[in-house]
C-alpha cells in the first residue's frame, strides 16, 4: 500500500472505542493511543517480517518494531519455534533453569562492562533497580538524569521524562512523592558544562549518574563527542557510579552495546527490549563487587516471581544467538544510512526543514533546520508539520512511531524494496505537506 489510497479504519476505530470503555485511555501503554497525531490508533491482527496487518485488512511496513525490541522483525521463525518448544516444557517454574545461566553468560561475553547480571521483567524494573542498588552500594541518595531520557515509569527517573510524557506534554507526574523527586538532579543531554555544575554542588550526595548513551525517548540524540567520557571521568572522580540505560541501545547500536560502540565502561547496565526478543525482559549488570550486594548474595533486596522465566530467557537465547552471527550490524548499518540518506535528499529536493538523526539502526527525523542535540532543541521539530506527515504516511502504508519524541527502528526482517518503498512515500508526502 505504498500509493497513497486513505487507510481504511473502521474496525481499529469501533476497537478504540470499546477498548477504552474497559481499559484507560484504550491501551496498555500511552503512546499507543496516537493522541499526539489526532489519529485512533491502529489495532493490529498481526505480523510478519517486515510488516504488521491491521485488523482493517491494511498493510504497513512497520518501523515501531514493538519500540525496539524486535531487531529480526516479526515472528522470526527460529524464535517462533523455540518458544513454542520451551513452552511445551513448562511456561514458569519459579525455581532455576540452566537457561537463565546460559544466558547471563551470552550477555556477560558481549556487553565489556558486564561481569554479572541480574534478569528482571521490563526495563522499567531493570532501571528502578539498578538505582536501589546504586544507593545501597554508595550510601548516598542523590541521582542525576538527564532531560529528555527515559528510564521507564519508577517514581524517581518519572522526572522530566522523555518518551510518552514528553509526547503528552507533562513535565512531570502527579503521584511522584516531592520526596523522592527532591533526590532527582535533571540536567541537560549533553552538556558537561552542567553536569560539572551540578557535582561542583551535589558531588558527594550523588550516588549514580543514569545515562541513555544515546538517547533514544526524545527521538534520537546521540552524544556528542567527549560528552560520555567526560561523565566517567567526573562520576569516577567524585566516587559516583555511572549507569549506562541500555535498554534500547544494547544489542542494538552493536552487538556489544553503546558502550562497546563507544569504548566506555560505566558501572552498571541496564538492558531490556532486544534482549526479551519479544516477550517481557530486561536486566541490570556490571562489576563484580557491585553486583555481588544484591540479595541473595548481599543485602539488597530485589526479586520477580516471573524473573529468568524459560519462555523469555528462550525468546532473548535465540535473538542474541541469530544476532551474533557475522553481518548483522553491518547490513542494518547499510540500510539505515540509505533511509537516512534517503530522507535528507528528500529534504533538500522539496524544500522541508529537516533533521535526521542517526546511531546504526536506531533513527529520528526533526521538522527543524537546527541541529537537534538536547530536548530543548527536540521540541523545536515543528508538531503541525510532524502529525500532516504522519498521517500521510500511513496512508502510504508506512507505519512509524506516532511522535517525534520515539526512534524508528530498522530491523533485520526490512528489505532493500521496503527501505526504497519508505524513501519514496516520503518523498511524495513531504512534496504535498502544507509547510
Ligand atoms: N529505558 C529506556 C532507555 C527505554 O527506552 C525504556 C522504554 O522505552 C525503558 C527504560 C523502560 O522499559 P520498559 O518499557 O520495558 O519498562
Amino acid at each position: 500500500m505504498t500509493s497513497s489510497t486513505r487507510r481504511k479504519d473502521t474496525y481499529s476505530r469501533a476497537a478504540f472505542a470499546e477498548a477504552k470503555s474497559v481499559i484507560p485511555g484504550g491501551v496498555n501503554s500511552p503512546v499507543r493511543a496516537f493522541s499526539s497525531v489526532g489519529l485512533p490508533p491502529v489495532f493490529i491482527a498481526g505480523g510478519q517480517g517486515s510488516h504488521v496487518f491491521d485488523i482493517d485488512g491494511n498493510e504497513f511496513i512497520d518501523y515501531i518494531g514493538s519500540w525496539g525490541p524486535l531487531i529480526l522483525g516479526h515472528t522470526h521463525p527460529e524464535v517462533v519455534e523455540a518458544i513454542g518448544k520451551a513452552a511445551a516444557q513448562g511456561t514458569s517454574f519459579g525455581l532455576p533453569t540452566e537457561i537463565e545461566t546460559k544466558m547471563a553468560r551470552l550477555i556477560i561475553e558481549s556487553v565489556p562492562s558486564i561481569d554479572m547480571v541480574r534478569m528482571v521483567n521490563s526495563g522499567t524494573e531493570a532501571s528502578m533497580s539498578v538505582l536501589r542498588l546504586a544507593r545501597g552500594f554508595t550510601k548516598r541518595q542523590k541521582i542525576v538524569k538527564f532531560q529528555g531520557g527515559y528510564h521507564g515509569h519508577a517514581d524517581a527517573l518519572l522526572i522530566k521524562s522523555g518518551s510518552g510524557v514528553a509526547t503528552l506534554g507533562l513535565p512531570d507526574s502527579p503521584g511522584v512523592p516531592e520526596s523522592v523527586a527532591a533526590n532527582t538532579i535533571t540536567v541537560p543531554y549533553n552538556s558537561m558544562a552542567s553536569i560539572r555544575h551540578t557535582f561542583e554542588q551535589f558531588g558527594d550526595q550523588i550516588a549514580a549518574v543514569i545515562v541513555e548513551p544515546v538517547a533514544g525517548n526524545m527521538g534520537v540524540v546521540p552524544p556528542l563527542p567527549g560528552f560520555l567520557q567526560g561523565l566517567r571521568e567526573i562520576t569516577a572522580q567524585y566516587g559516583s557510579l555511572l549507569i549506562f540505560d541500555e535498554v534500547m541501545t544494547g544489542f542494538r547500536v552493536s552487538y556489544h552495546g553503546a558502550q562497546g560502540l563507544y569504548g566506555i565502561e560505566p558501572d552498571l547496565t541496564c538492558l531490556g527490549k532486544v534482549i526479551g526478543g519479544g516477550l517481557p525482559v530486561g536486566a541490570y549488570g556490571g562489576k563484580h563487587e557491585i553486583m555481588q550486594q544484591i540479595a541473595p548474595a548481599g543485602p539488597i533486596y530485589q526479586a520477580g516471581t516471573l524473573s529468568g522465566n524459560p519462555l523469555a530467557m528462550t525468546a532473548g537465547y535465540t535473538t542474541l544467538r541469530l544476532l551474533g552471527q557475522p553481518g548483522i550490524y553491518d547490513e542494518l548499518e547499510r540500510k539505515a544510512a540509505r533511509l537516512a540518506e534517503g530522507f535528507m535528499r528528500n529534504a533538500e529536493m522539496t524544500g522541508i526543514p529537516l533533521q535526521v538523526n542517526r546511531v546504526g539502526s536506531m533513527l529520528s527525523i526533526f521538522f527543524t533546520e537546527h541541529d537537534v542535540v538536547d530536548y530543548e532543541t527536540a521540541k523545536r521539530s515543528n508538531m503541525g508539520l510532524f502529525k500532516q506527515y504522519y498521517a500521510a504516511m500511513l496512508d502510504r502504508g508506512i507505519l512509524t512511531a506516532p511522535t517525534p519524541y520515539e526512534v524508528m527502528f530498522v530491523s533485520a526482517a526490512h528489505s532493500v524494496e521496503d527501505i526504497e518503498a519508505t524513501i519514496k512515500a516520503h518523498y511524495e508526502v513531504l512534496k504535498t505537506i502544507e509547510f
